[in-house]
């Protein structure tokens, strides 16, 4: 069986800017820093690339060898808070097209797993909103690595630790950051224009199947692991 690394924000849901909204509270809250996350884009990025993102607009920099030089665990207990208010109100969020189907249809033909730049606990978070916080094998989350291109290394180890065998690396994303990661973990790449990006930007990433949804999409995926 193939090892299915899936993206959560634009591909597996959507939760219309209640992530941008909690970062901006607990950069305002921890650091005094405004309208921390704006004009920055989140779209395949990782929590943690963000921090450093933000702080460079605040005039904050420093080696990627060493601790930031200001509280992150503050920063991010307060982000979590602030999300989990927000993913608690009615309508803010919604699973993609087709995602709750093709999560069961694969039940028992693919080993299903995340690669997300969300940290650990935003991602369970956001997978309980829409009641699919179980069932994933271990996989690679933005506490990993800043750089998103680092991280199906750490999703492929952990499901090789928890003694799974598979055959190839899927993964399964928003934007061409994703496809990008694929292409740096030399894993195949599938993307779905669900997210934060245009199908003309991901067919200019070249992945090796453009899907529309999750669910005009299930044959193909279907297919593509049987
Ligand atoms: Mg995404």
């Amino acid at each position: 069986m193939d090892l299915l690394l899936f993206d959560i924000d634009g591909t597996l849901l959507r939760t219309r800017g209640a992530g941008r909204e909690a970062l901006d509270v607990a950069f305002l809250r921890v650091m005094g820093w405004p309208d921390a996350t704006a004009g920055i884009s989140l779209a395949g990025a990782t929590d943690g690339g963000i921090v450093r993102g933000v702080a460079a607009r605040f005039g904050v920099t420093w080696d990627i060898a060493v601790p930031p030089p200001f509280d992150v665990g503050a920063i991010r207990r307060v982000y979590l808070e602030a999300l989990a208010g927000r993913l608690r109100e009615p309508g803010r969020v919604a699973a993609c097209p087709g995602v709750h189907a093709l999560v069961a249809s694969l039940a028992g033909r693919a080993h299903l797993s995340l690669l997300t730049g969300n940290w650990r606990a935003g991602a369970a978070l956001k997978l309980g909103a829409i009641g699919l916080a179980e069932g994933w094998i271990a996989g690679a989350f933005g506490d990993d690595h800043t750089d998103r291109n680092c991280l199906v290394p750490f999703a492929v180890d952990r499901a090789r630790a928890a003694g799974i065998a598979f055959r190839r690396v899927i993964v399964i994303g928003d934007t061409p950051a994703d496809v990008a990661c694929a292409r740096a973990g030399g894993a195949y790449a599938v993307a779905v224009e669900t997210g934060f990006s245009t199908p003309a930007e991901l067919a200019g990433a070249r992945p090796d199947l453009l899907l529309p949804d999750l669910d005009r999409g299930r044959a193909w995926i279907e297919a593509l692991v049987a």
